[in-house]
C-alpha cells in the first residue's frame, strides 16, 4: 500500500533525540528555545512559542487575545475539528462561514455579513497547505477591529504574496506526525505582538514567568526537548520537503484526467499538505467518491478523506449553544473530496501507480 502520509525519520532525527536523552534535560529547555527561534525566522515573525500540540497552540492563542465567554469567532466549517474545539475550550462560539469551491478555504465574500457585535476574531484555516485570501481577510479584520488567528497547522512554509502563513495575525501550527514538518506531537504560535507572546508563554506554563509565582490561570502545554530536537532537524529540510511535495503535485495535476484536480491561484505558494481531488456524483448506493476510494485502496493506493463530516454538522455542538446552519458548498464538497499521497517519500513508480489507478476509476 502506498500510504497517504509517511513521516520521514532519518539518522539525524534519531541522533538528535539520543543527544537530548544523554543530556538529561528532557522537558522544555534549550532545544525548544532554539526551535522557537528557527520557527520565527522561517515564518518571518518576531516571536514563536512552542506548545504541546496544535490544538493547545490554538487554545492559548485565543486566550492570549482575551477571547472567552460571550465572544464569537468566525471560522470555516471545512477543517479539522481542533479549530472549532479550541474556540469552545475558551467558552466562545464559532460562527461558520461557507467556503470557496476551488481553494476549499473560507470565502471572504461571505465574512462581513456574518459579523455580529460579539465577533472578536476571524480564524482562517489554510486548508491542505493553500493559504486563504489574506488581503481580503486582513482588510475586513481591520475595518471591524477583529483579531486574526490563523490556523496554519497544514501550512508551514506556505505564502500569500510572498508573506508566510502565520505572519498575518497570530499563527498556530501543528507538528503532529503527519504534518509537513513534524516532531511526533507539537505545536507553535507565531506572532509579532510582544504582549500576546508573553501571555502565551505564561499560559503554557501555569501562568508563571518566575518559577512558582503564578500570575494567572495557566496550563501545562509545554513542548519537550525530545520533540523539539526532532522538529529542529525537520525544519532544516522544510524547503526540500516542500519542493518534493510541489513536484509530486505538479505530476499528479498533469497526469490525472478524470477528476477535478486542485488549482493553485497566482500569488500563492501551496505547500501541498494534502493533494485533494473531487469526484462528484451520487449513484443509487452511496457516493461515487466512496466507491472510488474503495477501489483505490484495493489497488494499493492509500487515500484520505479530509473531512467527511463538515465541522458544523457534529451534533455535540448543540450542547454548546452552536445553532445548526446550512452551508451548501461545504456540504457538497465534503461528499466529493478525497486526498491522494503527495508526501516527499513517493517514488516515481509510486506516482505512476497512483496515476494509473486513478485514471482507471
Ligand atoms: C492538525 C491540525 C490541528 C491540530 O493539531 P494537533 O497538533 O493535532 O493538535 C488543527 N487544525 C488543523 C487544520 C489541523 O490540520
Amino acid at each position: 500500500m502506498i500510504p497517504i502520509s509517511k513521516p520521514l525519520i532519518g539518522d539525524a532525527e534519531k541522533n538528535a533525540v539520543m543527544e537530548v536523552l544523554d543530556s538529561g534535560m528532557l522537558a522544555q529547555g534549550p532545544r525548544t528555545a532554539l526551535f522557537e527561534d528557527r520557527f520565527a525566522a522561517t515564518c518571518g515573525t518576531k516571536h514563536a512559542i512552542a506548545t504541546s500540540c496544535g490544538t493547545t497552540a490554538l487554545h492559548i492563542a485565543l486566550l492570549a487575545h482575551d477571547i472567552g465567554k460571550g465572544d464569537e469567532v468566525i471560522t470555516t466549517p471545512f477543517t479539522f475539528q481542533a479549530s472549532i474545539n479550541s474556540i469552545l475550550f475558551v467558552g466562545a462560539k464559532p460562527i461558520f462561514v461557507d467556503i470557496e469551491e476551488e481553494t476549499f478555504n473560507i470565502n471572504p465574500d461571505l465574512i462581513e455579513s456574518a459579523i455580529t457585535p460579539r465577533v472578536k476574531a476571524i480564524m482562517p484555516v489554510h486548508l491542505y497547505g493553500h493559504m486563504c485570501n489574506m488581503d481580503a481577510i486582513i482588510d475586513i479584520a481591520q475595518r471591524h477591529d477583529l483579531f486574526v488567528i490563523e490556523d496554519a497547522a497544514q501550512a508551514i512554509g506556505a505564502a500569500f504574496n510572498s508573506r508566510c502563513a502565520g505572519s498575518f495575525g497570530s499563527g498556530c501550527f501543528s507538528l503532529y506526525a503527519t504534518k509537513n514538518v513534524m516532531s511526533g506531537e507539537g505545536g507553535m504560535i507565531t506572532t509579532d505582538d510582544e504582549a500576546v507572546a508573553q501571555r502565551c508563554k505564561m499560559l503554557r506554563n501555569h501562568g508563571m514567568q518566575r518559577r512558582y509565582y503564578h500570575e494567572m490561570l495557566g496550563y501545562n502545554f509545554r513542548m519537550t526537548d525530545l520533540h523539539a530536537a526532532i522538529g529542529l532537524v525537520q525544519m532544516e529540510r522544510l524547503e526540500e520537503f516542500t519542493a518534493r511535495r510541489q513536484a509530486n503535485a505538479a505530476y499528479l495535476n498533469s497526469e490525472i484526467r478524470n477528476l477535478i484536480t486542485p488549482k493553485v491561484h497566482s500569488g500563492y505558494k501551496h505547500v501541498w499538505h494534502q493533494y485533494t481531488v473531487r469526484m462528484p456524483g451520487k449513484p443509487k448506493d452511496g457516493l461515487a467518491r466512496d466507491a472510488a476510494v474503495k477501489q483505490l485502496n484495493e489497488a494499493g493506493v492509500g487515500t484520505g478523506i479530509f473531512y467527511p463530516i463538515p465541522a458544523h454538522k457534529h451534533g455535540y455542538l448543540r450542547d454548546y449553544g452552536v445553532e445548526a446552519v446550512s452551508l451548501p458548498v461545504t456540504e457538497q464538497v465534503a461528499n466529493e473530496v478525497f486526498s491522494l499521497p503527495v508526501h516527499p517519500q513517493l517514488s516515481q513508480e509510486d506516482l505512476e501507480t497512483i496515476v494509473t489507478e486513478v485514471n482507471r476509476l
